[in-house]
């Protein structure tokens, strides 16, 4: 047994040893864990000890944004072969279930994800995943970006619902990694520009520096007047909310366009006012993200491509010897952090 980044409750994390499922079948890949972001939901679970309905009842490894090396491979596993370099999908679903066979297996019942109770999440050496759920990385796509791709699947899923039109204006509520992810997403499906608004000005700066982002200091200009500025008082074709706050979701009909789209990604923690006569004056579509299905291809192969550049948004990189200060690092929730990765030793 080798030690794994174990939230025993909430508030109390150790690095440990903790028995787990080894067990390799015929589908399965065994994979040695190089490199694990830290994500909000991780960070929250440390915090809060729950989120919604999933509460950590009983010690549970974190984790479940990584990367890492195929060491074995199920007797029926035929595209993938020890030494390959993946990242992994950390949502399981039941392929027989009626979701799945629907291609939506995201809001599968059934599905089983990393690091949500009570299933074990990858801050340990080796884990055993579904090849099916199991991407070889190009040889230009590093171990950190790997990692990367987990959180990147969301904004990919944000995208593909808004449905974008090549020269579409988009706008994003919210610069938090999940928001950041999904300008990019944005930008790489077909936006002219991005505009992300946020309260915080070192987030703002952090994704004001790629190319076609446009920022909104909420601060100084209230976001529906700035994007009344931008586009001549039309309003953006897609607006995508990503900060999950109260004002920003009531807000929201006055920054797209007549006939546009409104795509809900942030979750609010609890239930918020939302104005529909203002979304059905404007004869918006709203469109809802949870997690995503079937992007991961796409998303790799945009990272591969170097049509999408995530290694900005990595802030700080710290060895698995030292996860729990990561995660009192990423508790803290400095403006100036974005994405906090643990790498693995080499094996
Ligand atoms: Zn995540």
């Amino acid at each position: 047994m080798a030690k794994s980044l174990v939230l025993e409750r909430k508030g109390q994390l150790s690095l440990r040893e903790i028995a787990l499922d080894t067990d390799l079948g015929p589908d399965d890949v065994r994979i040695a864990i190089r490199t694990v972001g830290v994500c909000g939901s991780d960070v929250h679970y440390y915090t809060h000890g729950k989120i919604g309905p999933f509460v950590v009842n009983e010690p549970m490894v974190l984790g479940h944004e990584a990367s890492g090396v195929v060491t074995e491979v199920g007797a029926q596993v035929r595209h993938l072969k020890p030494g390959d370099r993946v990242c992994m999908e950390p949502g399981i679903p039941d392929p027989t279930s009626r979701a799945a066979k629907m291609g939506i297996y995201n809001v599968d019942p059934a599905v089983r994800f990393w690091a949500t109770p009570p299933v074990h999440g990858c801050l340990t050496p080796h884990v055993v995943h579904p090849a099916a759920y199991t991407y070889l990385l190009p040889d230009n796509v590093s171990f950190a970006e790997g990692a990367m791709v987990e959180p990147f699947a969301i904004g990919m899923q944000a995208a593909l619902r808004a449905r974008i039109q090549p020269g579409d204006i988009g706008m994003v509520t919210g610069a938090g990694p999940i928001g950041m992810m999904t300008a990019l997403a944005a930008l790489a499906g077909g936006c002219a520009k991005v505009y992300v608004a946020d309260l915080a000005q070192p987030k703002l700066d952090i994704i004001a520096a790629y190319p076609g982002i446009e920022t909104i200091n909420i601060r100084q200009t209230p976001p529906a007047e700035a994007i009344a500025d931008a586009t001549a008082g039309w309003g953006a074709d897609v607006v995508f909310e990503c900060s999950g706050a109260a004002p920003a979701v009531l807000g929201l009909p006055q920054l797209a366009r007549p006939g546009g789209t409104i795509v809900l990604v942030g979750m609010p923690v609890d239930p918020v006012p939302v104005d529909i006569v203002g979304l059905q004056a404007r004869e918006l579509r709203v469109e809802t993200v949870f997690r995503y299905a079937n992007v991961y291809d796409r998303a790799i192969a945009l990272i591969g491509a170097g049509k999408v550049d995530l290694m900005p948004l990595i802030s700080l990189t710290m060895p698995f010897a030292d996860s729990i200060a990561a995660f009192d690092r990423a508790a803290e929730g400095r403006e100036t952090d974005v994405k906090i990765q643990i790498e693995m030793p080499d094996a």
